[in-house]
């Protein structure tokens, strides 16, 4: 049964001239498979097809959510109102498009796997995205999360985005200079659908192994085959990382119903099959609140939560 409780004649108006689906399960678009539905649903195949649904939600005034491959999202239980759209099937070729004898500029989609980003620059031994390896998602949320791990991130090799910018209703270019990188953070609402990566010529045998090792080391360390949005805190500024405060407060194997601190690795929460979105923030408030009277520590969420 449809959930819509605003906006019911613009929705109408929105399902008529979009191929969109109703009352979607959110959870089937989530490495955490916890979460409600979306009222309305688009994976857009083409730019075209981004923008004109861009322009119709915002003349409906209906609002619009987004996200990509769902790797870091805990999605509520009551879902989430609105438009959500899902930047997963933008990713034309990815392509050289400038070189000197140093440096290639790469030009990809941002629907684009990261991993497929990652294939392409070791099978043209070009080196600065080794530490992404094994990172989950799409190129688009990899830049949003400024994803990385202590070996590098996303900023470090970004030389410019192109945005839709609500304002203007136009895709417009942002220069790596104007954008505001942060610890697993880039300061932006707007949705990204193209980036531009500066990467340097290396030796091939060198960069595989390099891949290769991080791909080792993540999959010795962390639970990354159970349900999960990978690291749930950010590691505080100095001091001792998230995943060992918790530890230290001895949550590791913590459990709310189906929720569970892993483990494996004490900054993950895995879903061991049914967890709610309720049980998860549940444990998650536990956490907090362990650390913060152990250690006098207030942990962020790495994770980001939608919906209401
Ligand atoms: C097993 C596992 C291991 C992980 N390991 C790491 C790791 O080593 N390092 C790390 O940093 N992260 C890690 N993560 C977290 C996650 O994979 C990364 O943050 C990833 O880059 C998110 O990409 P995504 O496409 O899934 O983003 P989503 O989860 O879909 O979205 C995350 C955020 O980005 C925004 N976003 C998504 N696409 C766009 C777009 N096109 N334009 C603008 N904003 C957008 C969304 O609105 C949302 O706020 C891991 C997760 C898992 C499950």
């Amino acid at each position: 049964m449809m959930t819509v409780k605003t906006h019911p004649t613009a929705y109408a108006r929105l399902i008529k001239n979009f191929d969109l689906k109703t009352d979607a399960a959110l959870k089937a678009y989530t490495s955490f498979k916890v979460g409600g539905p979306a009222d309305l649903l688009s994976i857009p195949e083409s730019r075209a097809e981004l923008e004109q649904l861009l322009k119709a939600a915002a003349d409906l005034d209906i609002p619009v959510t987004f996200f990509g491959g769902g790797t870091n999202l805990l999605i509520t239980d009551k879902g989430i109102r609105g438009l959500v759209i899902i930047i997963r099937q933008l990713k034309s070729d990815i392509r050289i498009k400038k070189t000197d004898s140093d440096h290639h500029l790469l030009t990809v989609e941002t629907g684009q796997h990261l991993s497929s980003l990652c294939r392409f620059a070791l099978d043209n031994s070009l080196t600065g995205l080794e530490f992404a390896a094994g990172i989950p998602g799409t190129v688009g949320g990899a830049i949003a999360m400024n994803a990385g791990t202590v070996k590098g991130q996303m900023s470090d090799v970004i030389e410019s985005i192109t945005v839709w910018n609500p304002q203007t209703q136009k895709f417009v270019a942002r220069k790596r200079d104007t954008l505001a990188f942060s610890y697993r953070n880039l300061d932006i609402s707007d949705i990204i659908i193209e980036a531009d990566f500066q990467l340097k010529k290396g030796d091939k045998k060198h960069i595989e192994a390099l891949f290769n090792q991080t791909l080792a080391n993540k999959k010795n360390s962390q639970p990354v085959s159970q349900k999960s949005a990978g690291c749930f805190f950010k590691n505080p500024k100095t001091g001792m990382p998230a995943g060992e405060l918790i530890e230290k407060s001895g949550l590791k194997g913590t459990r709310i119903n189906d929720a569970m601190v892993s483990e494996h690795h004490a900054n993950y929460i895995v879903n061991l099959n049914n967890a709610t979105s309720c049980d998860i923030l549940a444990l998650k408030q536990l956490v907090q609140k362990t650390v913060f009277e152990k250690f006098h520590i207030n942990l962020e969420t790495e994770v980001r939560i939608e919906g209401e």
